[in-house]
């Protein structure tokens, strides 16, 4: 029987950057992935850096992702001099599209509703947006400069983080199925990974939308999959330098040339197909965003499963039984969200405080709704 500190369940960027985090602190860590780790979510996913909230529902996420932002460039600069890889950042701000005749008022709705959360937003004219970003389309009528969000190369960042975590001292297990968790008189005890137990002080479930999978886990972790498709193009004789959006799409530059447009947000199970419907909804909208790109190579398509929660929040914190925590749910902020998620988790783990209000993205608020479908 093996013994640790803390064991994670899922090599993911929330855990390994929870692994990374905690063996920085001096505690002996081991993360089981039943994959190669960092082949799920955190490889699909598009990195963009942007706590601004999509929708009223998640507002209260803003102070967490203000704070995850805040903690990026430090967090990348100690995962790049531990692994001595490149994790791809670019802190050059985002720049959002207004199309509709109703753009002037769309856009001092936007200016104020980012002001009021303590973000900083610019209003932009046609021209100028065109001035930054020339291969924008001509139709556009407005545009909002957030200058404080950045996008990073999660594929790049993901395997950076699993390879300063193991260079911190962190076992990784790769092709080990978390089965359930280990109870003990009354505690989590650990971890049961292929029929054996793992004994650990502390007990960290982060595997994404599977979370609810392990058993013991679901009542705290309710989360399902929220598939998203992506695509990877090459542009000809143009680039672009920001991350662009509009309405329906997103486009987020690489520093080796490609650029991402996605995604969807589909509720269609752990299916992962890249599927005609999905390929010419981000296609067209992204032609209307740059229309440049229709002479542009598609290199690669395809699609990952965000964890999503029943309310959509991340869920991160304490469970009601001592020894267990909950690193999960981000949906589409899980890049955002990894270094905040990883200092809350250690301050935890070291000091039973954490210096970042989380009660609303605690594990217990799912209850006894939770407690009777999983049971
Ligand atoms: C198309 C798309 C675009 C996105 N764009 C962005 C973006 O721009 N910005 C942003 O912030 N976020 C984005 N996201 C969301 C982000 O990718 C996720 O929130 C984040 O990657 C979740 O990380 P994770 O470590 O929890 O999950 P994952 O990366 O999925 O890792 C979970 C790991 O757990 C392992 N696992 C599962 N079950 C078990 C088990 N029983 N035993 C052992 N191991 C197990 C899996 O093998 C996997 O490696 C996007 C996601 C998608 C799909």
């Amino acid at each position: 029987m093996k013994t640790f500190d803390v064991a994670i369940a899922g090599g993911g960027l929330i855990g390994g950057t929870i692994a990374f985090e905690l063996a920085r602190a001096g505690l002996h860590v081991a993360v089981f992935d039943r994959q190669q780790p960092g082949e799920g979510s955190s490889w699909a996913a598009a990195g963009i850096l942007s706590p601004a909230p999509e929708n009223a529902g998640m507002i209260s996420t803003v102070p967490l992702g203000r704070a995850s932002l805040q903690l990026y460039p430090e967090f990348v600069a100690s995962v790049e001099e531990s692994s001595g890889q490149s994790a791809g950042y670019r802190a050059r701000g985002t720049l959002e599209a207004l199309f509709s005749t109703d753009a002037q008022e769309k856009l001092s709705t936007i200016i104020a509703l980012h002001h009021g959360l303590g973000l900083k937003a610019e209003p932009v004219s046609a021209e100028d947006a065109r001035e930054m970003e020339a291969a924008l389309s001509p139709d556009l009528e407005a545009a909002v400069f957030r200058p404080d969000e950045a996008c990073v190369d999660n594929r790049a960042l993901t395997k950076a983080v699993l390879i300063a975590a193991e260079r911190s001292g962190v076992k990784l297990f790769s092709g080990s199925n978390v089965q359930s968790i280990a109870k003990n008189g009354g505690r989590c005890a650990g971890l049961i990974v292929d029929g054996k137990k793992i004994e650990s002080r502390w007990t960290v479930i982060a595997a994404g939308c599977f979370s609810a999978e392990i058993e013991g886990a679901a009542q705290y972790a309710p989360v399902r999959p929220a598939k998203g498709q992506m695509i990877a193009l090459r542009g000809k004789d143009f680039s672009i330098e920001r991350v662009l959006w509009s309405d329906h799409v997103y486009l987020v530059p690489r520093n080796e040339g490609r650029i991402l447009a996605g995604a969807t947000v589909e509720y269609v199970g752990f299916e992962k197909n890249v599927t005609a419907g999905g390929v010419q909804k981000i296609l067209t909208a992204a032609l209307e965003l740059v229309p440049a790109l229709a002479d542009a190579q598609i290199e690669e398509t395809w699609a990952g499963l965000r964890p999503d929660s029943p309310d959509h929040l991340p869920i991160i914190g304490p469970t009601d039984l001592d020894g267990l925590l909950i690193a999960t749910g981000h949906f589409r902020s899980g890049i955002l969200l990894a270094p905040i998620t990883a200092q809350l988790i250690r301050e935890w783990i070291t000091m039973q405080n954490v210096t970042v209000e989380w009660a609303r993205f605690s594990p217990t608020r799912f209850g006894e709704v939770a407690r009777a479908t999983n049971s």
